[in-house]
């Protein structure tokens, strides 16, 4: 139920849902997704669907933690990519995987304290985190060469995109609780933004303040 196998076959069928990127899909047969869930569920880990993992939270479809991460390396891997919505951990142990540097901000504290468990366990070493409201981002290592949202607001709080380099992309949802798009924006060297539609998506909601 946690093996290779089940992992192997999960990766088969995000590619057939239309995942390209090889590094993508490399890094989901890799990473033990059941790690990142409470035991009790993890009969169901390596299944294409969102889990409860406490505090009103869930861990992402490993479809859309795919997408998200195929959008943002897409036109080039990111040297620092800043993640707001630590979880679980499992999309910033992902992107760990691929990118050089994460910083994650969670802004409920016993979600933070298990995510830095599983890393310390996993062994994962270029990954930052940090308790706070991620609206603000990470103002102390900013720029960012990538942020990605994995909450979803109704406008992408401004202090992020004021902390994206030009030439760095941004991937969120945005939108109400009921209706909310994948939305990806560039900036370039002039520091002009450009904004794409990637599709629906369904998330929990991005809150002001720490919990
Ligand atoms: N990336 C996570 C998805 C978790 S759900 C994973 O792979 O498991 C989104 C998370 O965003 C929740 O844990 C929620 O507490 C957090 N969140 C919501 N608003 C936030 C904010 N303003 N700052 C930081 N984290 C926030």
């Amino acid at each position: 139920m946690t093996s290779q196998r089940a992992r192997d076959r999960l990766a088969a069928r995000l590619a057939e849902e239309g995942i390209r990127d090889e590094r993508v899909l490399e890094v989901i047969r890799q990473l033990p997704r059941h790690h990142f869930i409470d035991q009790a569920l993890h009969s169901r880990a390596y299944e294409n669907n969102a889990l409860p993992i406490g505090h009103g939270q869930t861990i992402s479809q490993p479809w859309i933690v795919a997408r998200m991460t195929e959008a943002l390396i897409e036109h080039g891997v990111p040297g620092r990519v800043l993640e707001i919505g630590t979880g679980s951990g499992y999309q910033a142990a992902v992107l760990a995987g691929i990118v050089p540097t994460v910083y994650t901000v969670e802004r409920i504290e016993e979600l933070l304290r298990q995510a830095r468990r599983r890393f310390r366990q996993l062994g994962i070493e270029n990954l930052r985190s940090r308790h706070d409201d991620g609206k603000l981002g990470w103002p102390s290592d900013a720029p960012f060469d990538g942020i990605i949202l994995t909450a979803a607001g109704d406008r992408i709080p401004l202090q992020l995109l004021d902390q994206l380099k030009p030439g760095g992309v941004l991937v969120a949802p945005v939108g109400s609780p009921s209706q909310q798009v994948l939305v990806r924006l560039r900036k370039d060297e002039n520091g002009e933004v450009t904004r794409e539609e990637l599709g629906a998506v369904s998330f929990v909601p991005l809150l002001g303040g720490i919990g």
